[in-house]
């Protein structure tokens, strides 16, 4: 592994949660969302353990995220959920990825590319303003020209709900439903449709249609609303201290000098800092666990490097838990003001990741040197 710093990805919790969803959703498609290097626990590896699983849809945001698992697996089906831009439809047509659409120009461009057919993904905007065809007296005329494209074919189609309320939430879905009601009296049948989310699938059986993308719940990320789901963490986050020394009363720590000693105190240094995606932010606010014992993070978070005070000697040789059992990522996110997926996204590809299954390591990605 290289390196003292390291994720620990536990494969039978993530087992677990996908049992818990699809027993949620019995006959409905569980689309597992790997954007952003799967929220951090790492793109192929949490593909083949999916795949595994029997699951075999999977969701990216991006291109590339998407030539990165066809590379993988030719059997995978890949949605690209963003937008490719019109210059890079020849090489989504080369990995058969499936790009989500929202125009009749793009559909044109992409039908023109292709002597094949090739599945697409409307995306419908209900009111999340973000991407997607907006409903008005234009929309089912231009459905109905993408769907005359020769090798095009219209094999989903998908809203996001921006989960305000259930007013707003059920507003978006009746858009939805009934714009495809209407492509339905123009003999326009479109098989896989989608909305929720994690949230959603929680909150709204009803919402549930074809498929449901599931990114937070899969990682065991939704503490609050995870409903009655039964479902578990499946990252930790661990080092070991590389230095430890007493300073005296009076002595500083890190860039600025943000702490000062008020007692003589030992100090441990961990080989982990913002890059690794720790929050610079949490510089004299964070806190690590050493066998169920709190220790304060002390002075300026460095970019590679950070340090934690004790007032009884630490053991070089002890675990540390930076996200765990006792600092669950929740927490960290609350401690940084942001959420639970940010802190997830941002863990860096130079940590290592190591994948545990029956308690034994069944795979070590080394993002960096692979
Ligand atoms: C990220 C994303 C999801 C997954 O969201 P979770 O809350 O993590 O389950 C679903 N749909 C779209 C369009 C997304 O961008």
């Amino acid at each position: 592994m290289f390196r003292d710093s390291q994720l620990i990805i536990n494969l039978d919790n993530l087992a677990h949660n996908v049992n818990s969803i699809k027993s949620y959703c019995k006959n409905t498609t569980l689309g597992a969302v790997l954007k952003a290097n799967a929220y951090g626990h790492g793109l192929k590896p949490m593909a083949k353990a999916l795949y595994d699983l029997d699951v075999n849809y999977f969701l990216v945001a991006t291109l590339p995220e998407g030539i990165a698992l066809r590379k993988e697996n030719p059997n995978y089906i890949i949605q690209i959920m963003g937008h490719t831009p019109n210059q890079y439809l020849k090489a989504l047509v080369e990995h058969q990825l499936i790009p989500t659409i929202f125009s009749l120009e793009q559909a044109t461009l992409l039908n023109e590319l292709t002597q094949q057919p090739i599945d697409v993904h409307l995306k419908i905007e209900t009111g999340f303003n973000r991407l997607g065809m907006q409903i008005n007296d234009q929309t089912v005329e231009e459905i109905k020209n993408i769907h005359a494209l020769d090798h095009i074919r219209i094999k989903g189609a998908f809203s996001h709900l921006s989960l305000m309320d259930k007013a707003s939430d059920t507003l978006q879905f009746n858009r939805f439903k009934e714009l495809m009601s209407t492509l339905e009296t123009y003999n326009i049948h479109i098989p896989v449709q989608h909305i929720c989310d994690s949230i959603g699938m929680v909150f709204y059986p009803a919402f549930h249609m074809d498929m449901v993308r599931i990114g937070a719940l899969l990682y065991g990320l939704e503490s609050e609303e995870k409903g009655t789901l039964d479902i578990r963490p499946i990252l930790s986050f661990q080092s070991k201290l590389s230095h430890v020394k007493i300073i005296n009363k009076g002595e500083r720590v890190a860039y600025g000098n943000r702490y000062i000693a008020s007692e003589n105190v030992y100090i441990g240094t961990l080989p982990f800092g913002y890059a690794d995606g720790y929050p610079r932010s949490l510089t004299n606010k964070g806190y690590v666990y050493i066998n169920t014992v709190k220790y304060p993070i002390v002075g300026a978070i460095c970019m590679d490097q950070c340090m934690i005070a004790s007032k009884t000697p630490l053991n070089k040789d002890d675990i540390v838990e930076i996200i765990g059992e006792h600092i669950p990522v929740q927490t960290l996110a609350d401690l940084a003001c942001t959420n639970k997926n940010e802190i997830v996204a941002q863990l860096a590809n130079r940590l290592p990741r190591v994948y545990i299954k029956n308690n034994q390591i069944v795979h070590i990605e080394n993002g960096l040197i692979e």
